[in-house]
């Protein structure tokens, strides 16, 4: 079983995230579990406050070291692995990314909130760091949910058929053919003539065609690489 433990201020967030559908399932049959540390659960103050001005002054506060390292530590050995802090700064996040982390046993998410987090737990945990992309969040939790849905549904057994993610976008580098379903024909619009045909050879060198068109004509970046 994979286990995926978030450390944040939101544990609700994660924990409704995650309760419905197919990854809602696949912790019911234990295929994988996540788990939700309440990082202000560890503040060694009376008002539970886990954020103080940054030195130096600026606008905005910063996540304190101690609640973090302490909720950090209080994950049991055998569940602790990588730990990925959620950052603008960090390395984009992308499908093989995804690909890789789907082997790990454990993983452990940092989300961080406010004007980020004092640089000396970042360190002192040595956090790998992933961003969503190009653009600032107000917290971490969104990307932790987006980072581990990619990568729990390629854990085996998570998917209803492991064939399901075989032939997605980005999986062979190139966007997917586009996909039809009943009826065969919605306001006037047909569905492709091979699709009807039931000749599995032709439908296959269709979908490839279709797979490098759509690619070409929306990612030709993704071509280019
Ligand atoms: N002051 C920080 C900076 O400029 O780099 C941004 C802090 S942001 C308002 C608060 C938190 O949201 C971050 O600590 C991080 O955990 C999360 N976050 C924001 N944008 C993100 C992104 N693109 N990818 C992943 N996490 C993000």
């Amino acid at each position: 079983m994979k286990q995926y433990t978030v450390l944040t201020l939101f544990p609700e967030m994660i924990t409704q995230a995650f309760s419905h559908s197919i990854l809602g399932r696949a912790q019911k049959e234990g295929h994988i579990c996540i788990e939700a540390i309440d990082i202000r659960e560890f503040s060694k103050n009376k008002q539970k406050h886990v954020d103080d001005y940054p030195y130096g002054g600026g606008a905005g506060m910063v996540m304190q070291a101690q609640p973090i390292y302490d909720a950090y530590a209080s994950i049991a050995e055998q569940k602790r692995g990588r730990i990925i802090y959620l950052s603008p700064q960090g390395k984009p996040f992308t499908q093989k990314i995804a690909e890789q982390l789907s082997f790990e046993k454990n993983i452990i998410f940092l989300c961080g909130h406010y004007e980020g987090v004092d640089e000396r737990v970042l360190e002192e945990l040595k956090v790998e760091e992933i961003s969503l992309g190009d653009f600032v969040l107000t917290g971490g939790e969104i990307a932790a949910i987006a980072v581990i849905d990619a990568v729990a549904r390629l854990v085996p057994g998570v998917l209803g058929k492991e064939e399901s993610f075989q032939q997605e976008s980005f999986s062979d580098g190139l966007l997917e053919y586009p996909q039809y379903t009943r009826p065969a024909v919605f306001m006037g619009r047909t569905v492709p003539e091979v699709l009807l045909s039931g000749h599995h050879g032709k439908i296959q060198q269709w979908r490839k065609e279709q797979s490098l068109l759509r690619t070409k004509q929306k990612r030709p970046d993704l071509l280019e690489k």
